[in-house]
């Protein structure tokens, strides 16, 4: 039998797989698909996942590694482990919340305030040496608006918080209305749509939260209304938002995260009213440190028998 204990599951940078490895005796695998091809005799003594991306870790793939005692998850959202599979088996799951709550929100204030002042526009005028010749159209407001949050969690308050700073009136939805004074709750996203002129979704992700927004609250952001997503795909109807888009029935949007990423729907490249991003919510230096040292830190309490750092489960 191997002498391996953790089972390194992902694309983690060289940094973060050799901080792994230095911790704990490890094996490989590039995604969850790939766990039962590893010889029986390795996955026999695995007790531990460090799991990292958004392919199905599901009861299958569990099956394939009988020690198999916690999945730690680099990142909050752990939409794609099967969590209820796991509580069938007695697999603890753990994830990666707070540490990345600024750097979310901050790209999602980013994405907005790209959109209103058109920076990719201006940024693209002055590259072209064509500022002489034309000038960038008079373009949106920010600062003063009218905010509403789907989904006012950890990252939802961060946004709210930044929105608040832009003197934003601050709406929002969420399960229950929350301690927010001065804040507006509402009971569903149609009637936040209906308030607001940026809807910025910070839900998670999952078969409860998909379509979320749907075709109803899109017709309520209106035309002059801007979509924010930087939680899942799933939780806009896509469709609807990308016929909204392309007619113009609300005024834009700003996504960090789609479906079937990276290989998204390609009517998303022609739209001129849509800043895009590459999931990249929690892509810096130091935060992605943090996950990295926040799921090894609930790895190793797990193998020394110690209570979690962050579960889920
Ligand atoms: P959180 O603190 O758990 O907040 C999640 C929000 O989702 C809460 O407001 C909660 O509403 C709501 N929610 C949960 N289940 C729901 C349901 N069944 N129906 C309606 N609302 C529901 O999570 P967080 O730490 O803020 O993270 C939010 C999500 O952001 C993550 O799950 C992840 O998908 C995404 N994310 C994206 C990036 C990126 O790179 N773009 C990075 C990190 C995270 P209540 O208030 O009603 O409980």
């Amino acid at each position: 039998m191997s002498d391996a204990v953790l089972l390194i599951c992902g694309p983690f940078s060289a940094e973060e797989r050799s901080r792994l490895e230095a911790a704990h005796p490890s094996a490989h695998a590039a995604g969850p698909e790939e766990i039962a091809d590893l010889p029986e005799a390795v996955r026999a003594g695995l007790r531990a996942v460090a799991y990292k991306g958004h392919a199905p870790f599901g009861g299958g793939v569990m099956d394939a590694l009988p020690a198999l005692g916690v999945i730690a998850n680099y990142g909050v959202g752990y939409d794609a482990i099967d969590v209820a599979a796991a509580d069938a088996r007695g697999v603890k799951v753990t994830n990666t919340p707070g540490v990345l709550n600024d750097d979310v929100a901050d790209l999602a204030l980013g994405m907005m305030l790209s959109l209103s002042r058109n920076l990719e526009a201006g940024s693209q005028l002055v590259r072209s040496g064509e500022w002489a010749e034309r000038a960038l159209p008079l373009n949106r407001k920010f600062s003063g608006g009218k905010a509403g949050i789907v989904g006012l969690g950890r990252i939802g308050r961060e946004i709210a918080d930044r929105l608040a700073a832009f003197k934003m009136e601050i709406h929002y939805t969420s399960r229950s209305e929350k301690d927010t004074p001065g804040w507006t709750w509402h009971a569903d996203p149609v009637s936040l749509a209906r308030e607001v002129d940026w809807m910025v979704i910070a839900l998670v992700g999952g078969k409860e939260t998909e379509n979320h927004v749907g075709t109803e609250a899109l017709a309520a952001l209106g035309p002059d209304g801007v979509l924010v997503n930087i939680s899942r795909g799933s939780t806009v109807d896509e469709a609807a938002l990308l016929d909204a888009l392309e007619q113009g029935t609300i005024g834009g949007a700003a996504l960090d995260v789609f479906l079937n990423e990276p290989d998204i729907d390609p009517r998303f490249r022609a739209l001129e009213n849509a800043v895009l991003q590459p999931h990249q919510g929690s892509g810096t230096v130091q935060t992605r440190r943090a996950m990295a040292e926040l799921q090894l830190a609930n790895v190793t309490a797990f193998l020394e028998g110690r209570a979690l750092e962050t579960p889920v489960n």
